[in-house]
């Protein structure tokens, strides 16, 4: 019996555990790419995913976590080993602040601080994905970022369960200490938040998404920004010198202008294109496939570094 198979039986074996095995990936990424896992292995219960991370951790078997997909390259083969889905997705308020599992939509977080005349995740309406993997990327959006609200973070990493308040948290730009240490899984965060008007709030959400419904229509099989933008600090001064005033934005120029400089847009790879109106953003028109997926990519940043000298980043993780 291989490895895998002998915990897929340990697994079985846990209460509220559920366990599918050949998943298709394509199947659970806004992209629509990948192909299947050994077994797709969710659940929202805490004990049952802890009980499945004893089974996991430090033995030989092969595996991942994935939230909602939104931010996620699969490869066409897929993923040789588990793949792990915490759901719980409970959202309370007491004196202490809001308390959130990693698996609630990061959309009702924020429309639940609003409902609740909660100011600070406003503008981060219609950032799609779970809780979990925001805090992981320090997702944000319209000056707004997680980091800022999180007061502490529970997560296991491999040996107990522990907690951070903030500072440890080691929250910069779409970075985290979560994201360098790739094992720790993230359960809960206490966020604390400042007193708003509910309607007010509300408004500003709408309008938000409204905003971004038009830049990132639901159905678009994508990532979102594709690439990271890049820290004006952490420019050479001949490169930053290329770049006009009116193109930064609170010290950090859109990785799009760069794009945009050396023809990105509408460039296409099989059925994988950069829009038209975005040279950030590259969605899948439909049948496309990783493999086109990842050779667009280095065509976009083959250009951006002959122009510029320059190694843009990619915001969306690879499934590793
Ligand atoms: C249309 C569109 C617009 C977007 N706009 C924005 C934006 O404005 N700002 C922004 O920041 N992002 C944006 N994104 C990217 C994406 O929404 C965020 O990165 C989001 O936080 C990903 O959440 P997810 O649950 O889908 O994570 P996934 O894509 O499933 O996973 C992302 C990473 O998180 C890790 N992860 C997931 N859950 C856990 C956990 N519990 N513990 C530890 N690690 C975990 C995974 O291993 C993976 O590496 C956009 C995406 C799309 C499709």
């Amino acid at each position: 019996m291989t490895l895998a198979l002998a915990a897929l039986e340990r697994l079985q074996t846990i209460p509220d555990l559920t366990v599918q095995t050949g998943a298709l990936l394509g199947n659970h990424t806004r992209f629509r790419l990948g192909g299947a896992c050994q077994a797709l292995v969710s659940t929202t219960s805490e004990a049952a995913y802890l009980a499945a991370l004893g089974v996991l951790t430090g033995s030989e078997v092969t595996w991942t976590t994935i939230g909602g997909g939104t931010n996620l390259i699969v490869s066409d083969a897929g993923y040789p080993g588990l793949v792990l889905q915490y759901n719980a997705k409970t959202i309370t308020v007491d004196d202490a602040g809001v308390r959130v599992d990693a698996g609630a939509d990061l959309n009702d977080l924020v429309d639940f601080a609003n409902a609740h005349g909660l100011a600070g995740m406003e503008a981060m309406a219609g950032i799609p994905g779970w809780v979990g993997a925001a805090i992981y990327g320090n997702a944000g959006a319209y000056g707004q970022s997680i980091a800022e609200r999180i007061e502490w973070v529970r997560f296991a990493d491999g040996a107990e369960v522990r907690q951070f308040g903030r500072a440890e948290c080691e929250f910069r730009y779409r970075e985290s200490i979560f994201k360098r240490n790739k094992g720790w899984q993230i359960l809960s965060a206490g966020l604390r938040l400042e007193v708003g008007e509910a309607g007010v709030l509300q408004a500003k959400s709408a309008s938000i998404r409204a905003t971004r419904d038009a830049k990132f229509p639901p159905t678009m099989q994508c990532a979102g920004s594709i690439f990271k933008n890049l820290l004006l600090r952490e420019l050479s001064p001949a490169v930053a010198a290329q770049v006009p005033a009116n193109v930064i934005r609170e010290g950090k120029i859109p990785a799009g202008w760069f794009l945009e400089e050396v023809g990105a847009k509408g460039l296409a790879v099989g059925a994988m294109r950069v829009a038209d109106y975005h040279a950030n953003l590259v969605y899948n028109t439909g049948g496309g496939t990783a493999a086109d997926l990842v050779a667009l990519l280095s065509e976009l940043k083959r250009r951006v570094f002959d122009r510029f000298g320059l190694e843009i980043e990619e915001e969306v993780q690879f499934l590793s």
